[in-house]
């Protein structure tokens, strides 16, 4: 079975086709510069085949028609004809609270999907574009939307509501919603397989830590509480955004600097986070790292910023959820980072946390890293996104 994975941005677009069955990626690439010139680059993983080309993609729809046309080009293509793409799956980012899970798109799913756009003003009208333009060049191939936010729509309203005047959540929608959460389905559902307990018996924090980063608290295989918020802003320290702050240090800036609210806005996600606290030098952790090993002290104050709040909010977690079985690390910072890991779980002993120096050594694999006498479980789990959005595309499409 072959489902393509769409993961539309206001002038990207990624792809993946994928056998949502055993996760063989057979083609992947990227569309870039869409409006304003087009370039697709596509890979063939197996042969370790790469090429780039230069098309015009005025719109998203030129942008599909450049991945469908390549994914059965002579030379570069892996499948003969459009008929063995079975479905289509897209990310989405924000469904609010009207999708607690993935859904078959249809006319009432898009308006949906619309109704969000002022909860997600910058993604969901992208990820339109790319339904439509896949609406257009492939009339009649069913599609899936997987939100972002679905799996944390099971936190109790005391985690989810914000403590200001109710109209502005009944009215106005503001309350956590919380992202990554393909990424965190993915995760805890394989670190339940892991642990070979049921569901009901695990207590569970997983820490996305990627460029975006966000925690998860998770019991029976449910979402009770994520550090994101109504936006991706809310939580940890992050690349480039702010995490947590008091809003009125929004306030102060907006009136001394005369910015307005969408500047400071644009401040706090694009030009702050680790990239601020290391002065402008990187929002890189690789980066982060090197500098710091050199002795540059604001490097070492971004990293130890981000695995203070870390371990903050595991802290806080594990009270939440009245203890903790099993403690997950994933995305590019969470599988890779040994250093950062070692550091977030530093002082948590006390918890039941024993990380094992030798096997936190691991890079990007599947791999416990607690020691055998650990009261905690200590996981790193790769997250695969793009299989999670295939799987849910093949079980709604009825395989
Ligand atoms: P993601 O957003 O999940 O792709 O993660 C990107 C982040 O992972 C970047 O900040 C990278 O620096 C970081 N990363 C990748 N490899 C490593 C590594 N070996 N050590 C520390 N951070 C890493």
């Amino acid at each position: 079975m072959n489902i393509l994975v769409i993961n539309a941005g206001s002038s990207s677009l990624k792809y993946q086709l994928m056998d949502p069955d055993t996760g063989w990626v057979s083609a992947k690439g990227l569309c870039e510069r869409i409006g304003i010139d087009g370039r697709l680059t596509h890979r063939i993983p197996a042969k370790g085949e790469k090429v780039s080309r230069d098309i015009p993609m005025p719109t998203h729809s030129e942008a599909i028609s450049a991945v469908l046309d390549i994914l059965v080009d002579e030379r570069y293509g892996v499948i003969k004809s459009l008929d063995e793409v079975d479905a289509v799956g897209h990310r989405v980012l924000h469904g609010g609270d009207k999708f607690v899970e993935s859904c078959i798109i249809n006319e009432a799913c898009k308006q949906a999907i619309r109704d969000c756009i002022p909860l997600g003003p910058l993604h969901n009208p992208a990820n339109l574009k790319g339904i439509e333009a896949c609406e257009k060049v492939m009339p009649g191939k069913p599609q899936v939307a997987v939100f972002d936010t679905a799996f944390h729509m099971t936190m109790p309203p005391k985690a989810y509501r914000y403590a200001i005047p109710t109209k502005y959540y009944e009215e106005d929608h503001l309350r956590r919603y919380g992202f990554h959460g393909t990424s965190h389905r993915f995760v805890s559902k394989r670190a339940i397989e892991l642990m070979g307990k049921p569901a009901s018996e695990l207590k569970i924090i997983v820490c996305h830590l990627g460029n975006g980063s966000s925690l998860s608290a998770v019991a029976d295989g449910k979402c009770q509480d994520t550090s994101m918020g109504l936006s991706p802003l809310a939580g940890l320290p992050m690349g480039t955004r702010s995490g947590d702050i008091d809003t009125c240090v929004a306030q102060f800036i907006m009136n001394k600097y005369n910015l307005s609210a969408d500047q400071c806005l644009n401040m706090l996600n694009k030009q702050s986070g680790v990239l601020a606290l290391s002065n402008g030098l990187s929002s890189d952790f690789r980066d982060l790292e090197s500098a710091a090993k050199e002795g540059n002290e604001a490097c070492q104050l971004a990293l130890d910023k981000f695995c203070y709040e870390t371990r903050k909010y595991i802290g806080a977690y594990a009270a939440a959820l009245g203890g903790l079985d099993c403690l997950v690390f994933t995305a590019g910072v969470g599988e890779n980072g040994s250093t950062n890991r070692a550091n977030i779980c530093k002082g948590l002993e006390f918890m039941g946390v024993k990380i094992d120096p030798e096997r936190n050594k691991v890079r990007g694999e599947e791999a416990l890293i607690s020691t055998d006498d650990s009261k905690v479980k200590v996981w790193v789990i790769p997250t695969n996104e793009e299989l999670m959005i295939a799987q849910d595309t093949a079980e709604l499409c009825g395989k």
